[in-house]
């Protein structure tokens, strides 16, 4: 189905079709999912980032059963899924319900006895593009079951939880990021975190420029197995020079001239990895205090850099995100573009003065048309506060 986009709306039809399938009335609880304006590749690096949630949003309506089975209707799917809560299987299925399982897994692992429940779920984030419909979907899963179950946890144990269910049950090796945004998001903010400490701090969206993000509609196959091979070649950097330099546990405690010194004993393609980690998390530092100072020709040159060496140094850009951060640039009111995610596909980040966004999405869009022959699809976007309840009035 194509959801609809309005919150009533979206509200409305999620209620519907959780009392024809379930029979009852629902609380619905809703997470947004985020963009990464700057800091890719970082996170497990013990590095900075700076995402923003986003307007578009996971809805999960909930009711308890009364017996310990979880039913599960994906209106995005149109699948159903169940599980019986004594016994979640504890490999994966490769399948979407995984997500869920193993967030109910990770709560009982705390000792959180959660109890059964029917679950409908809607999405408005476009899945598999790096705007973490993952993320969103677990922390929706996470608050309503926690709801059900008259249980609560703090934001940060939530966002914790849904990360170890991707890592440790999904089986993706994710950072924290996308998680920390969909729970601690803040309206009209970006959120510089610090993912050793968590520490985050919040950043007002520059006045009148608005985020726009291109979907290459590009997905390369190879995704997965790369983004592993990166962590490793990372990890890799990290032993030779923590052999070298013992006050180094992460890449984040490495500076440049430090990984330079060292350019004789460090593999050149574990090198240019780590050259990229150890710079971007210097231009994420660089962008906050140009944020601060309202200084937009910075914010346009870091995006560039960002770009640039995740192209050239980490290797995970492709023909179709590099065209359309070029196609982005040629045009008027843009501050800055690159692409954002995990890479090989996805999506690109824009910053665009608000009033030339009709005359950008209209000619990045034809450009990108013309050149390739697929029609992206571009998303203006909000930054967006984070999970919560949603109640009828709101
Ligand atoms: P991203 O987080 O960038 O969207 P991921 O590959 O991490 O991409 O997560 C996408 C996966 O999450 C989907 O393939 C699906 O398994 C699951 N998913 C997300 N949203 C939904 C939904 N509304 N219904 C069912 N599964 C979903
Ligand atoms: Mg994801």
């Amino acid at each position: 189905m194509t959801a609809p986009l309005n919150a009533p709306d979206i509200m409305s039809a999620l209620s519907q079709r959780f009392l024809h399938k379930f029979s009852h009335t629902p609380r619905i609880f809703r997470a947004p999912g985020r963009v990464n304006l700057i800091g890719e590749h970082t996170d497990y690096n013990d590095g900075f980032v700076l995402p923003a949630a986003i307007d578009l949003y996971t809805w999960a309506a909930v009711a308890p059963r009364d017996d310990h089975n979880l039913n599960i209707f994906s209106e995005n799917l149109d699948q159903q899924a169940q599980l019986d809560l004594r016994a979640i299987d504890l490999r994966p299925k490769n399948h979407w319900s995984d997500y869920v399982a193993g967030v109910a897994l990770m709560l009982q692992r705390l000792g959180i006895a959660i109890t059964g429940a029917d679950l409908a779920i809607l999405s408005t984030i476009p899945s598999g593009v790096g705007l973490s419909s993952s993320a969103a979907l677990e922390v929706s899963i996470a608050s309503a079951l926690l709801a059900v179950s008259n249980r609560s946890l703090g934001l940060l144990e939530i966002a914790k939880l849904c990360q170890r269910a991707e890592v440790e049950f999904v089986g993706a090796r994710v950072g924290i990021m996308d998680q920390f945004a969909s729970c601690f998001g803040s309206a009209g903010h970006a959120l510089l975190l610090d993912c050793r400490s968590l520490a985050h701090t919040l950043f007002p969206s520059p006045p009148g420029i608005a985020m726009v993000v291109c979907n290459t509609m590009v997905k390369h196959g190879h995704s997965g197995g790369e983004y592993n091979q990166r962590r490793a070649q990372c990890e890799q950097g990290v032993q030779i020079l923590e052999s070298l330099l013992p006050e180094i546990n992460a890449l984040r405690d490495v500076s440049l001239a430090q990984l330079v010194s060292q350019r004789a004993v460090v593999p050149e393609l574990v090198f240019r990895r780590c050259r990229h980690v150890v710079t971007e998390n210097q231009r994420v530092l660089r962008f906050v205090k140009a944020l601060d100072q309202n200084n937009l020709p910075t914010l346009g040159t870091c995006m560039a850099e960002s770009h640039l060496s995740l192209k050239n140094d980490f290797e995970v850009s492709c023909p179709e995100l590099d065209l359309m951060v070029q196609l982005a640039t040629e045009c008027e009111g843009v501050v800055g573009a690159r692409m954002t995610g995990g890479g090989f596909g996805g999506c690109t980040i824009n910053l665009v003065e608000s009033n030339s966004i009709p005359a950008f999405t209209n000619r990045v869009s034809k450009n990108y048309k013309q050149i390739t022959q697929i029609d992206p699809e571009i998303y203006v976007l909000q930054a967006a506060s984070g999970a919560v309840e949603v109640s009828w009035n709101s």
